[in-house]
This record gives C-alpha cells, structure tokens and sequence, in this order.
C-alpha cells in the first residue's frame, strides 16, 4: 500500500512537472512537444479535470489558434496532446475559410491574446477527394458543393491543375497553403498583427500513418 501511494505521488510529481515544463514553452513548442507524445503513444492527456474547467470559468487564455478540418480523425487537443483551455478550434470540412472563421479567428487572437495560428491540412481529407471527383457528379447537395466551389476558386489549386499534378496530396498542400497565405494577407487585423511580428500565421500537415504534424515555415 506504501508502495503504491509513493509510485502516485512520484506519478503527481512527474505530471505536474510536465505541465509546468509545458506552459513555459512557446506556443510552436508546445504543439510540437505534444505531437511527438502523441506520436510515441504516451499523450499525458494535460489540463482535463474539472479543476482545470472551474479556473478557467474567469476567462480562457489559449495560447493558439488550430484550424482544421471537422474530420474525426483530427481533433487538435488530441493529436498535440493539449487540454481544456490551450486551443481556439476553428474547424470547418476541408478546413475552409470564409467570414464566420475569419471572424472567430480574430477574435481569438485580438480578444483572447493567441500568438500563434495554425493552418492545418491533413491527409485523405474528403473535402479535397470531394473537389478531385466533383466532376463526375458525385456531390448531392449545394452546401457541400460551396465548400467544393471554395476549394476550386483557389490560386493554388488552379496552378496544380495547370502543371496537371493533381493528386490528393498536392491538393491537401495547396489548400493549406491557401488558408495561411488567406490569414496572412487578411484585413483589417490579420495581416497587421503578423507583419508586425505579433502574431505568427504558419501552416501544418498531419500523417494519418504515424501521427506526425509537420509544421511548414
Ligand atoms: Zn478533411
């Protein structure tokens, strides 16, 4: 029994240890410290108690923005191993991004302080396979054709289809491209706060083998 509350309390230890090492960190450190726990199996599922919830009742301070697809296979706390609190989660199919997003985007980083925004694609996302077989008559309804129609009218993608390197992948790139070059060039708060160095804007493909975010800057 003495055993067992000596190996607790060195666990509390070593979890509280590490919540602190993660605070102190940069936001950029802190996703990619996460990734790689996640990546290694062993997420420390930070910030997820009901203690955690009632501090935060005062006010939230999030130290990143994530936008990213709504696919159930990238959900940001999970895959940067973060907790209640740590990300303002914009997440659209396809990881789109029109005005209510811009809007949502922000407010977070005027209003709640974020100093890092990250534009996330990943890999077989179905937005981008939906834009890919659009031409064949596959989509039933106007609302998922307007994401689609979002996907077509990028720069990006027009330059894939013009060098015919039209494949999944490089269509995931391009669009992810095109949401951090949106946020970048963004009026009347984005664009100020990123040149003046306030806010970094970077973008991030996830690996649905192993896990893996690898950041683009
Ligand atoms: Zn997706």
């Amino acid at each position: 029994m003495k055993m067992l509350l000596g190996l607790a309390l060195v666990l509390a230890t070593l979890m509280s240890c590490q919540s602190r090492y993660e605070e102190a960190l940069p936001p950029l450190e802190a996703l990619k410290a996460g990734n790689q726990r996640f990546m290694s199996g062993h997420p420390v599922h930070p910030h997820e108690t009901l203690k955690r919830l009632r501090d935060l009742k005062k006010g939230q301070d999030p130290h990143t923005v994530v936008v990213s697809c709504s696919d159930s296979r990238v959900p940001p706390e999970l895959i940067f191993d973060q907790g209640l609190g740590d990300i303002f989660s914009v997440r659209t199919a396809g990881n789109v991004i029109g005005d209510y997003e811009l809007g949502s985007i922000e407010y977070a980083v005027e209003h709640l302080g974020c100093k890092l925004v990250v534009v996330l694609g990943h890999e077989e996302c179905g937005a981008l396979k939906a834009y890919l077989g659009h031409r064949d008559g596959e989509i039933s309804s106007d609302h998922i054709m307007s994401i689609v129609a979002y996907i077509e009218n990028e720069e990006e993608e027009q330059a894939l289809e013009m060098t015919d390197n039209m494949s999944l992948d490089s269509a995931v790139q391009a669009n992810m491209k095109h949401g951090v070059k949106l946020l970048q060039s963004s009026e009347p708060i984005l664009r100020h706060l990123a040149e003046k160095g306030e806010v970094k804007i970077v973008g991030a493909l996830y690996n649905l083998d192993n896990g893996e975010i690898t950041f683009m800057h």
